[in-house]
């Protein structure tokens, strides 16, 4: 299948202005000729009309770690995705583990957030993961199917097709612990069945699946040679340039 690999940098709340920038300005200067994979990177809030200033005319993608389900209105603190749309941010996360556990989202609100960033051609990146519980209770494929039919809830098909989902076992995330290949590949597949039950065999082998959890230059061969692997959400490892640099040209490594 002939799916564009994406590799996505997850900075979380990590990295100042000047950080934000320089690591930018180096990125897209030195991927200019990858034609052949999309690269995406998420900074902090503040500094994402900076990035998308650096990156106009570059093969970087800028995106948002999260967005509200409203298009204005009195919810302090948060930020619409038509104002994402307002300054040229084409991509969100959505349903990050983090914003899961510490900010009690859930797959209800992940739902809305993905309705509503969609209605704005916002294009969201649905993050769905087993906890270590759900593994070894082997409640895994319940798990994954049950988020991941919550997240599309009333969503057509056409406006699906702009969704890239995000395998994030939540046993992996920060711990330095990867699922094997052979783990991310037996996910990914029940996660492209599950799409194809919801969509059609057409759409879920067009769908862009990546895996997130202690990605680095080590693991990222292995991974990426999986069938349904097409891409990685990369926290710990995207704040350095170098290691980033090292997954994005993970066919060199
Ligand atoms: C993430 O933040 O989405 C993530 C996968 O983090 P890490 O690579 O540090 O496990």
């Amino acid at each position: 299948m002939n799916r564009k690999p994406f590799i996505c940098g997850n900075w979380k709340m990590y990295k100042n202005r000047t950080q934000t920038i320089d690591f930018i300005k180096k990125l897209c200067s030195e991927t200019l000729d990858l034609k052949d994979r999309d690269i995406l990177i998420a900074p902090v809030y503040l500094y994402l009309d900076a990035a998308l200033a650096l990156t106009e005319n570059t093969a970087v993608l800028i995106c948002a770690q999260d967005v509200y389900f409203r298009p204005e209105g009195a919810y302090t603190g948060e930020i619409s995705p038509v104002q994402l749309r307002d300054i040229g941010c084409t991509h969100t996360l959505i349903g990050h583990s983090e914003r899961r556990k510490y900010f009690f989202e859930t797959d209800e609100i992940v739902n809305l957030k993905t309705r509503s960033a969609l209605w704005a051609s916002l294009m969201p990146i649905v993050c769905i993961g087993e906890t270590r519980e759900e593994r070894q209770e082997e409640r895994t494929f319940d798990v994954l199917s049950r988020s991941l039919k919550n997240a599309f809830h009333m969503i057509e098909r056409d406006q699906a097709e702009n969704v890239t989902v995000a395998y994030e076992p939540v046993w992996a995330i920060g711990t330095g612990l990867t699922a094997t290949p052979e783990i991310a590949q037996e996910a990914h597949n029940f996660i492209r069945k599950t799409l194809a039950e919801l969509y059609g065999r057409e759409f879920a082998d067009k769908t862009r699946i990546l895996y997130g959890g202690s990605v680095k230059p080590g693991n990222i061969k292995g991974l990426m040679s999986m069938e349904d692997i097409d891409g990685v959400l990369v926290g710990g490892a995207s704040l350095s340039y170098e290691d980033f640099m090292k997954i994005i040209r993970f066919d060199c490594v």
